[in-house]
């Protein structure tokens, strides 16, 4: 029988898919005790169990494409590691023989035995590799039940099924990046939350904080999920089915509709040139950012080439990414956050043993206090410079003396550059984030002394409202809207505006259709945002004139009232 669950509508659309549990639930095993005269018969149907995976594993592997991030074959290379290692491969049959048992029960065992080992290791990237070995254990575990593979992974067609999950980290859904799941969805997890994020910039529909989805739907059962409205319907009827899938008809060709004006100019009625950006994570989403129109990227979250990895990326790794898009946008504008890891967004142990991620050693905090790894990563983009127009963006600034020791961390990567003879652009332009609320306070100070500011939205609402932008229990106070939020980004609008420098968006509320009169209004005129949202923001900046709409803003800015400023708002997007 239908029934409907209500979420965070993060990533908007219609998808209509078979539901892929992604539990991290352990696989239910039976213990049973075999006749001796069995042992050898039940020992091949492990060998059997783990060459079918080691297949599926290599041919995974093998199909992965040229250009794939390098995470990939490497997460496979160390999960065939794994399956192959004699702690896996032969412990198991000696305990089948020792224990007469079967095949299920002594890989659980031996499992249970080798994360106990993980869980003592002290450095935090090898004890997270339990979760490696678990994931494989149970790869081999769902052969020998005979269930088909739940574990969501680099599946050939996935283009049916929405992947339901408990959570997903920033992580996970970097591994599942251009994987073609219809939908996402989660039991936790808020709209700003990094999860949210990626899943917009992979253009795939979800809905989070449905709390029970997990225990509720089962595998394999038809689910529809409305991205927009945050709603999940499991096991439709004939006439929800229909309706759903007029309904997705229609939303295909309003974005069919929207390609039209891909390559025309972004302006306003009244002739306001607007700069539309794009945000991505890793290089790969390029193709997504040139098929968006955008005209430079306005925020390269580099992170996400530290993650799913072994070890910190090279220099040169490193560089050879910066420099690869640098050179794709071909002389547009290319921001290169350095590395901003912490609250959602973990990194083992250099981001550990925390008491509040959010307000701990996070983003220019922790690479001020990790030298080494802000100098590889200062020299990498200044090298890339050298190869288009890369500016440095520095994340979470809350007073000048971070910004002094920037300046002296990025003059020592230049100067150790110019020792080595490496070209590199002398005058790159460096700007900074403006997401604390203290820094919007002391905007004009940062204006002053930076070329460029740039208003993370994400984290300033999480901070102004002192809610965490993951957590969808107190999601509901979370308001771009809210009177101090709107002060705050009026305030640096208007501190670069006095200094004469440029201020972008790069939050989400750059990328949201029903804020873009809004912050027009508000003297925005660079937006940062997800290429899939880059459409609908020209739409509605080619649809809006400032000065019109003006006297509603001033209103929306003076009023204190939520009820008012939504229907203040709702009269500005007629
Ligand atoms: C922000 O905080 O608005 C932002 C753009 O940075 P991130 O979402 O990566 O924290
Ligand atoms: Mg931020």
């Amino acid at each position: 029988m239908s029934f409907t669950l209500h979420g965070i509508g993060v990533s908007p659309g219609i998808a209509i898919g078979v539901a892929r549990l992604a539990s991290h639930s352990r696989v239910e095993v039976a213990h049973y005790v075999l006749p001796a005269q069995f042992i050898d018969k039940e020992i091949a149907r492990f060998d059997d169990a783990m060459n079918t995976v080691r297949q599926e594993m290599q041919a995974l592997r093998a199909q992965i494409p040229a250009n794939a991030p390098a995470e990939m074959p490497a997460f496979l290379d160390m999960h065939l590691m794994i399956l192959d290692d004699s702690t896996l491969s032969s412990v198991p049959k000696q305990l089948m023989r020792s224990q007469s048992c079967n095949a299920e029960w002594a890989l659980t065992q031996q499992m249970e035995q080798l994360v106990a080992q993980f869980e003592a290791i002290e450095d935090a990237y090898l004890r997270e590799r339990k979760t490696d070995v678990v994931q494989v254990v149970e790869r081999v575990l769902k052969v020998l039940l005979g269930h088909p593979d739940n574990l969501p992974s680099n599946e050939s067609n996935l283009a049916d099924c929405i992947l339901v999950a408990h959570d997903l980290s920033p992580a996970d859904m970097i591994n599942f990046k251009r994987q073609q799941f219809a939908a996402f969805i989660t039991d936790v997890g808020g709209a700003t939350s990094h999860a949210a994020i990626l899943a917009r910039s992979m253009n795939i529909i979800s809905v989070m904080a449905l709390h029970s989805a997990l225990s509720l739907i089962r595998d394999n059962e038809i689910i529809i999920v409305d991205g927009q409205q945050g709603v999940v319907i499991v096991d439709p009827d004939d006439a929800e089915l229909e309706e759903y899938q007029l309904r997705q008809n229609q939303w295909r060709i309003e974005h069919q509709k929207l390609k039209r004006i891909t390559s025309s100019r972004a302006a306003t009625i009244d002739g306001i040139e607007i700069e539309l950006h794009a945000n991505i994570e890793l290089p790969q989403d390029i193709a997504a950012v040139k098929a968006s129109g955008a005209t430079g990227i306005g925020l390269f979250r580099s992170e996400f080439l530290f993650m799913n990895r072994v070890g910190l990326p090279t220099e040169d790794e490193q560089f050879e990414a910066y420099r690869e898009v640098a050179a794709a946008m071909n002389g547009m504008p290319v921001t290169i956050r350095t590395l901003d890891v912490g609250a959602d967004k973990p990194l083992g142990e250099l981001t550990e043993h925390t008491l509040n991620p959010a307000l701990g050693r996070r983003a220019i905090r922790l690479c001020l206090s990790e030298q080494a790894l802000f100098h590889t990563q200062l020299r990498a983009i200044l090298r890339a410079s050298h190869y288009g127009n890369v500016k440095i963006l520095i994340p979470m600034l809350s007073n000048l003396t971070e910004l002094r020791q920037t300046y002296t961390a990025i003059e020592r990567a230049k100067t150790s550059l110019t020792a080595e003879n490496i070209a590199f652009d002398n005058t790159i332009a460096v700007g900074g984030m403006i997401e604390i609320p203290a820094a919007a306070l002391m905007a004009s100070a940062f204006a002053e002394r930076l070329d460029f500011l740039s208003i993370g939205t994400n984290d300033l609402i999480q901070y102004t409202l002192a809610i965490d932008r993951a957590d969808d229990k107190v999601s509901y106070l979370y308001d771009p809207l809210h009177p101090a939020v709107l002060q705050l980004i009026v305030m640096t609008l208007r501190a670069g505006e006095k200094a004469g420098k440029p201020v972008s968006v790069c939050g989400e509320m750059a990328g949201d259709p029903k804020l873009t009169r809004l912050l027009l209004g508000m003297g925005l005129r660079r937006f940062s945002m997800q290429s899939a949202s880059l459409l609908s923001v020209k739409q509605q900046v080619l649809t809006t004139q400032i000065s019109d709409a003006q006297s509603l803003i001033q209103k929306v800015l003076k009023a204190t009232d939520t009820d008012k400023v939504d229907m203040l708002m709702a009269r500005l997007n007629q």
